[in-house]
Protein backbone atom coordinates (compact mmCIF):
# COMPACT_ATOMS: atom_id res chain seq x y z
CA UNK A 1 0.00 0.00 0.00
CA UNK A 2 1.45 3.34 -0.81
CA UNK A 3 1.85 6.12 1.77
CA UNK A 4 -1.71 8.08 0.12
CA UNK A 5 -3.43 5.05 0.04
CA UNK A 6 -4.87 5.33 -3.58
CA UNK A 7 -6.93 8.38 -1.63
CA UNK A 8 -7.94 10.34 -5.12
CA UNK A 9 -8.57 6.86 -7.14
CA UNK A 10 -6.87 4.29 -9.73
CA UNK A 11 -6.56 6.12 -13.17
CA UNK A 12 -6.95 3.06 -15.17
CA UNK A 13 -4.81 3.65 -17.50
CA UNK A 14 -1.04 4.91 -17.74
CA UNK A 15 -0.40 8.22 -17.39
CA UNK A 16 -0.18 10.71 -20.16
CA UNK A 17 2.73 13.45 -19.07
CA UNK A 18 4.12 14.23 -15.97
CA UNK A 19 4.06 17.65 -13.74
CA UNK A 20 6.80 19.07 -12.31
CA UNK A 21 6.57 20.88 -8.88
CA UNK A 22 8.80 23.02 -6.61
CA UNK A 23 7.56 21.94 -3.08
CA UNK A 24 8.02 25.04 -1.35
CA UNK A 25 10.11 23.82 2.00
CA UNK A 26 12.75 24.52 3.40
CA UNK A 27 16.34 22.74 3.57
CA UNK A 28 15.02 20.52 6.23
CA UNK A 29 12.12 18.98 3.92
CA UNK A 30 13.93 15.43 3.59
CA UNK A 31 12.29 12.55 2.79
CA UNK A 32 11.19 12.05 6.61
CA UNK A 33 9.75 15.16 6.47
CA UNK A 34 7.36 14.30 4.03
CA UNK A 35 6.75 11.23 4.69
CA UNK A 36 5.51 12.40 8.48
CA UNK A 37 3.92 15.44 6.43
CA UNK A 38 1.50 13.20 4.34
CA UNK A 39 0.83 10.89 7.10
CA UNK A 40 -0.21 14.24 9.67
CA UNK A 41 -2.06 16.41 6.69
CA UNK A 42 -5.23 16.42 5.24
CA UNK A 43 -4.36 14.92 1.49
CA UNK A 44 -6.92 16.87 -0.12
CA UNK A 45 -4.86 19.78 0.41
CA UNK A 46 -2.23 18.43 -2.03
CA UNK A 47 -0.36 15.39 -2.66
CA UNK A 48 2.08 14.18 -5.30
CA UNK A 49 3.66 11.15 -6.69
CA UNK A 50 6.80 11.77 -5.89
CA UNK A 51 9.31 13.95 -3.26
CA UNK A 52 12.90 14.42 -4.79
CA UNK A 53 15.17 15.45 -1.69
CA UNK A 54 18.54 15.66 -0.93
CA UNK A 55 18.24 12.01 1.16
CA UNK A 56 16.63 10.19 -1.75
CA UNK A 57 13.23 10.31 -3.46
CA UNK A 58 10.27 9.34 -1.59
CA UNK A 59 6.77 8.10 -3.56
CA UNK A 60 4.10 8.87 -1.85
CA UNK A 61 1.66 7.07 -4.30
CA UNK A 62 1.62 4.35 -6.89
CA UNK A 63 1.68 5.38 -10.72
CA UNK A 64 -1.52 3.63 -11.72
CA UNK A 65 -2.85 5.91 -8.80
CA UNK A 66 -4.08 9.61 -9.38
CA UNK A 67 -2.87 12.24 -7.32
CA UNK A 68 -4.64 16.22 -6.60
CA UNK A 69 -1.33 17.90 -7.02
CA UNK A 70 -2.39 20.21 -9.32
CA UNK A 71 -5.73 21.94 -9.21
CA UNK A 72 -7.11 20.79 -12.20
CA UNK A 73 -9.26 17.65 -12.98
CA UNK A 74 -7.48 16.48 -16.10
CA UNK A 75 -3.93 17.35 -14.73
CA UNK A 76 -4.72 15.52 -11.65
CA UNK A 77 -6.64 12.27 -13.16
CA UNK A 78 -4.52 12.17 -16.04
CA UNK A 79 -0.13 13.04 -15.61
CA UNK A 80 2.43 11.74 -12.74
CA UNK A 81 3.21 14.71 -10.77
CA UNK A 82 7.01 15.11 -9.17
CA UNK A 83 7.91 17.32 -6.65
CA UNK A 84 11.47 18.88 -6.39
CA UNK A 85 11.73 19.88 -3.13
CA UNK A 86 13.64 22.07 -0.67
CA UNK A 87 12.82 24.95 -3.04
CA UNK A 88 13.44 27.52 -0.09
CA UNK A 89 16.64 26.30 0.81
CA UNK A 90 19.90 26.18 -0.59
CA UNK A 91 20.36 27.03 -4.36
CA UNK A 92 22.90 24.15 -5.10
CA UNK A 93 20.92 21.33 -3.24
CA UNK A 94 17.76 22.74 -5.14
CA UNK A 95 19.56 22.20 -8.38
CA UNK A 96 20.50 18.57 -7.89
CA UNK A 97 17.29 17.64 -6.67
CA UNK A 98 15.87 19.12 -9.73
CA UNK A 99 18.34 17.40 -11.62
CA UNK A 100 17.42 13.87 -10.14
CA UNK A 101 13.76 14.86 -10.59
CA UNK A 102 13.98 15.18 -14.55
CA UNK A 103 16.19 12.20 -14.66
CA UNK A 104 13.09 10.56 -12.60
CA UNK A 105 10.80 12.07 -15.16
CA UNK A 106 12.68 10.67 -18.25
CA UNK A 107 12.47 7.23 -16.84
CA UNK A 108 8.97 7.61 -16.02
CA UNK A 109 8.73 9.05 -19.88
CA UNK A 110 10.33 6.02 -21.23
CA UNK A 111 8.57 3.21 -18.84
CA UNK A 112 4.99 4.78 -20.36
CA UNK A 113 6.28 5.38 -23.81
CA UNK A 114 5.46 9.48 -23.53
CA UNK A 115 7.90 11.65 -25.58
CA UNK A 116 8.78 14.69 -23.79
CA UNK A 117 6.79 17.54 -25.36
CA UNK A 118 4.56 20.66 -24.50
CA UNK A 119 1.96 18.74 -23.59
CA UNK A 120 3.35 16.20 -21.87
CA UNK A 121 5.45 17.97 -19.43
CA UNK A 122 4.03 20.62 -17.20
CA UNK A 123 4.57 23.40 -14.96
CA UNK A 124 1.84 23.85 -12.08
CA UNK A 125 1.39 27.28 -13.29
CA UNK A 126 0.27 26.54 -16.57
CA UNK A 127 -3.35 25.12 -15.07
CA UNK A 128 -3.24 27.13 -12.08
CA UNK A 129 -2.39 30.26 -10.35
CA UNK A 130 -0.05 29.56 -8.59
CA UNK A 131 3.73 30.56 -8.45
CA UNK A 132 5.31 26.93 -8.50
CA UNK A 133 7.42 26.08 -9.57
CA UNK A 134 8.58 29.05 -8.44
CA UNK A 135 12.48 28.17 -7.69
CA UNK A 136 12.91 26.17 -11.01
CA UNK A 137 11.68 29.68 -12.93
CA UNK A 138 13.28 31.94 -11.18
CA UNK A 139 16.74 29.82 -11.91
CA UNK A 140 15.85 29.54 -15.43
CA UNK A 141 14.49 32.55 -16.71
CA UNK A 142 10.84 32.60 -16.91
CA UNK A 143 7.78 29.60 -17.73
CA UNK A 144 8.31 29.12 -21.36
CA UNK A 145 12.57 28.91 -20.64
CA UNK A 146 11.58 26.29 -17.80
CA UNK A 147 9.53 24.32 -19.68
CA UNK A 148 12.00 24.17 -22.57
CA UNK A 149 14.99 23.43 -20.47
CA UNK A 150 12.84 20.94 -18.80
CA UNK A 151 11.61 19.26 -22.33
CA UNK A 152 15.34 19.28 -23.71
CA UNK A 153 16.69 17.56 -20.46
CA UNK A 154 14.19 14.96 -20.06
CA UNK A 155 14.98 14.11 -23.45
CA UNK A 156 18.55 13.86 -23.47
CA UNK A 157 18.83 11.77 -20.00
ZN1 LIG B 1 2.95 22.74 -7.73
Amino acid sequence: MSICGGIAGARGRNPIGIFIHNGADSRNANTQFYRNWLRTHDLENGFAHYYVCSDGILQAEDDWNRAWHCGQTNGNNEYLSIEVCQSMGDLEQFKKNEEEALKLAAQKCKQYGIIPNNDTIKLHREVYATSCPHRSVEIHGGSAATKAYFIKRITSL
